[in-house]
């Protein structure tokens, strides 16, 4: 047998339906909100990654599938979505038109890193990216779009954490400030957070040693070094959670995975997941789009693990099967072929309709109405042929009525038809 790539995983019926709703529930989000969605491709130049998400991140550095095409381009999977959106944008001078575009998407990533729970070699995300915005509305309208979601799902137990990284202007004194510290505890640090200390100081934040994390103890934290811009900035976006009475914690350890990102930084956790228990994250990434060869226009967006999100759910995904509205059960070849073209009719008339096309025993066909969920069933046989009717049977009141044959499609619309739209 031939078996699935470690880390990667199957979405099976009975799981998908509940993957669909939190699409589903998004997509109207989402548009709701003036987003249109954006579809991008799964492999991109490498290029577009390492400018885009920062050669020295872990994401670049290590978790990649990256493969040389023919004429030797390189190519990776897509990690995340930002870049590539940011590449369309520019791509085909979306900004032109108007700078101020609101995009979502959905779909697969690709990151090579060690398979455990809640963590996939391949995950999906919904996204949602904003440009040519440098307003804290905006930042506030993202979080506020997540925290909309969460509560449609009905999520109680989360927590948004929010930062600030600042910006250019202010962030270049902080790294330096948080490179002496480090380097005063050199050898406190993981042989990784020595090469990062040097580099890219930031991710040392990001580290899950705990003999780093230890030592990021008393480490200065940049939301005390803002610039003005950027502490305005900043208290305007806290200011509207407040309005929207959404709950958050500041958090000035917070630097998310990315090198790109300014300002606002945000997470939320499900402490409920355990280990791997970020649902979201996202901000501001203000000097993306000039970075790879766009205009000055800011950025600021968010990524949704679904995978994580549909395991918080996995309990209520029974409740999203599609049952069927009737099973039709037919007995012998004469029945089969009337209810055949009946079962078509139905599904025309928008009612989810089912039958056995194999013309089992009738107790056979009962226990696969019975199985399937349906709300009635629908019953004929050559004795029903001769008197002209079929057998109409309430699957919860076990109530039973004669339909005349020729009335059957009018019948069956008329009595299911609350729950044909459902
Ligand atoms: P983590 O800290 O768990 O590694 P991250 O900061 O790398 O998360 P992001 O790049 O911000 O994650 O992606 C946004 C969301 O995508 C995360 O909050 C998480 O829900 C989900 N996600 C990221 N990596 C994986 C993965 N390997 N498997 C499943 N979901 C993932
Ligand atoms: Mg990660």
């Amino acid at each position: 047998m031939i078996q699935l790539v470690r880390g990667f995983k199957d979405i099976l019926p009975g799981e998908i339906e509940l993957w669909q709703y939190i699409e589903d529930v998004m997509r109207g989000i989402c548009e709701d909100f003036g987003f249109s969605q954006i579809r991008t491709p799964i492999l991109e130049r490498t290029e577009l990654f390492s400018r885009g998400i920062g050669a020295t991140t872990d994401i670049v550095e290590k978790e990649m599938y990256t493969f040389a095409d023919l004429k030797n381009a390189s190519l990776s999977m897509r990690p995340e979505a930002t870049a590539s959106v940011v590449r369309a944008y520019i791509e085909h001078k979306m900004y032109a038109r108007n700078p101020v575009q609101k995009l979502y998407s959905m779909g697969p990533m690709f990151r090579r890193e060690r398979p455990q729970k809640g963590r996939y070699r391949q995950f999906y995300q919904i996204n949602a990216e904003v440009f040519g915005l440098h307003s804290p509305k905006i930042d506030a309208e993202l979080i506020l779009i997540l925290m909309t979601l969460m509560d449609k799902l009905s999520f109680s137990d989360i927590i948004l954490n929010v930062n600030s990284l600042g910006c250019e202007k202010c962030r270049p004194a902080f790294k330096e400030k948080l490179q002496t510290y480090l380097n005063e505890r050199i050898e406190t640090l993981c042989p990784d957070c020595r090469r990062r200390s040097a580099i890219n100081p930031l991710r040392v934040f990001d580290c899950k040693v705990s003999s780093c994390q230890e030592s990021l103890e008393g480490a200065p934290t940049i939301v005390d070094l803002l610039c003005e811009e950027c502490q305005n900035h900043f208290s305007a976006v806290l200011d509207f959670l407040d309005r929207f009475q959404i709950p958050y914690q500041l958090n000035p350890r917070l630097v998310r995975g990315l090198d790109y990102y300014t300002r606002t930084a945000f997470e939320v956790l499900a402490s409920r997941l355990g280990a791997q228990n970020a649902v979201a994250g996202g901000g501001r990434y203000d000097g993306l789009v000039k970075a790879l060869g766009g205009p000055a226009q800011p950025g600021v967006g968010f990524a949704i693990g679904l995978d994580r999100l549909a395991s918080l759910l996995s309990d209520r995904a029974p409740g999203f099967v599609k049952r069927p509205n009737v099973f039709i059960a037919a007995l012998g070849s004469r029945a089969q072929d009337r209810a055949f073209v009946w079962l078509q009719t139905l599904r025309f008339e928008g009612i989810r309709t089912e039958m056995d096309v194999e013309d089992r025993s009738l107790k056979s066909q009962m226990r696969q109405a019975d199985k399937s969920g349906a709300s009635y069933v629908l019953i004929v046989g050559e004795r029903e042929l001769e008197e002209g009717v079929a057998v109409w049977r309430d699957m919860s009141t076990k109530e039973q009525k004669t339909v005349p044959l020729e009335e059957v499609v009018t019948f069956v619309k008329k009595n299911v038809a609350g729950s044909a739209s459902d």
